[in-house]
């Protein structure tokens, strides 16, 4: 469907509980933005006054908190470390268990307890990770059946960005801050208590709660305020990412000295991949109880900067913390574009905020470039 052909309509802000309770009714449970431990994270949801409202991130290189500003925004703030990739890829699922019977073993392949799911709040970068993590788990010739279960049974509500924070760079790899595709619902949010949320429904599941809503058409005053509220936050981005021949520079770049400078500062802790709604790394576990009667398998995320993570007979294939960052950034920029068509990365920022150093992706690759061309004036000089 073409923008033009979109339907835009207006949810009064007042009335955002009715939103609510149609999922409610039609028998969603509801994840959404909560404060939890000084972050705002994605948690069930009771009642739209578990919303952050008034609330605020406050993010850059190393840091993060939270700011209540008195506002009346329910969606002001960016993103927390959370994403949707808790709920559809969990951090940890037991595979199956095995419990000792006498001289029977007793096999279990556990059942993965997923009820109907609405996330609501995902940002435009994080629907784009979901799409990213749909090509690697849903897609192709291996399908993650798990994944593919909970996807198909996830409604995704989408709330368009009208503030950027300091480290979002959505603006460069093209996937914010407005939603393209890959929504059920998306919302604007415009103005105070008095204000509304411009409503686009993104398919037939979208249609069937928005229909319920019985909501007025927006004038074309309402969406263009809504539009110049998105577009304003493109301007207000904190970071930005040159992505033209990125690919092929750190192609070209693969023995740059800045990966030795960036080993001297990384931790190797994997914070970043942990925090990124894209990287879908894992390990499996297996574990026995002290009786010796029980055995369980355990799939848990793991990260590239685990140096067992590219262990393989005879030793590590990158032993180094300049190897393991190097590995990061080229699949995100460089690999995945070769596999899945697209750039591993979505402009989040998280790894950038969550890094415990403040080491920061945009800067890096800015580095790596800038050096190129400084020896490019060498050689010409
Ligand atoms: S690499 Fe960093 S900025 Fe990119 S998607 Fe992952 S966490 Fe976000
Ligand atoms: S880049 Fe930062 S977050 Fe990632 S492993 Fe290194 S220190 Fe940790």
């Amino acid at each position: 469907m073409s923008s033009d052909e979109k339907e835009f309509r207006r949810l009064e802000k007042k009335a955002l509980r009715s939103l609510f309770d149609s999922m409610v009714s039609g028998g969603y449970r509801i994840i959404g933005p909560k404060i939890a431990n000084n972050a705002i994270v994605y948690r069930e949801l009771s009642s739209i006054d578990d919303l952050p409202k008034g609330w605020i991130d406050v993010q850059d290189g190393g840091s993060y908190h939270l700011e209540q500003t008195g506002g009346e925004a329910y969606f002001g703030y960016v993103v927390g470390p959370d994403s949707p990739k808790r709920f559809l890829f969990p951090p940890e699922r037991t595979l199956w268990s095995a419990e000792k019977n006498g001289k029977d073993i007793n096999i279990t392949i556990e059942q993965d307890e997923y009820p109907k799911t609405a996330l609501l709040g995902v940002r435009p970068c994080e629907l784009a990770a979901v799409a990213i993590q749909d090509k690697i788990f849903a897609e192709g010739e291996y399908v993650d059946p798990t994944y593919k279960a909970r996807r198909d049974n996830t409604l995704l509500i989408a709330v368009n960005c009208t503030r950027a924070g300091n480290t979002c760079f959505c603006a460069s790899m093209g996937t914010g801050p407005r939603a393209g595709s890959g929504y059920d619902i998306a919302l604007t949010e415009v103005g105070g208590d008095n204000g509304y949320f411009i409503v686009e429904s993104g398919s037939n599941e979208g249609d069937d709660i928005v229909n319920s809503l019985s909501l007025n058409p927006a004038t074309s005053h309402e969406i263009d305020t809504a539009e110049n509220a998105v577009n304003e936050t493109v301007r207000c981005m904190g970071r930005t990412l040159e992505t033209s021949g990125l690919k092929e520079l750190l192609q070209s770049e693969f023995n740059s000295p800045r990966y030795d400078d960036i080993a001297l500062r990384c931790l190797a802790c994997g914070n970043c991949t942990l925090v990124c709604p894209t990287c879908f790394c894992s390990t499996v576990i297996d574990t026995t109880d002290l009786s010796g009667n029980r055995s369980e398998r355990i799939r848990r995320w793991d990260s590239c900067f685990n140096i067992e993570h590219s262990y393989i007979h005879g030793g590590y294939i990158r032993g180094s913390i300049m190897a393991r960052y190097r590995q990061w950034i080229t699949h995100k920029l460089v690999n995945w574009i070769d596999q899945f068509g697209m750039a591993g990365c979505v402009g989040c920022g998280r790894c950038i905020t969550w890094c415990p150093v403040g080491i920061d992706i945009t800067e890096e690759a800015g580095a790596i470039r800038k050096s190129v061309k400084e020896n490019v004036k060498v050689n010409k000089g």
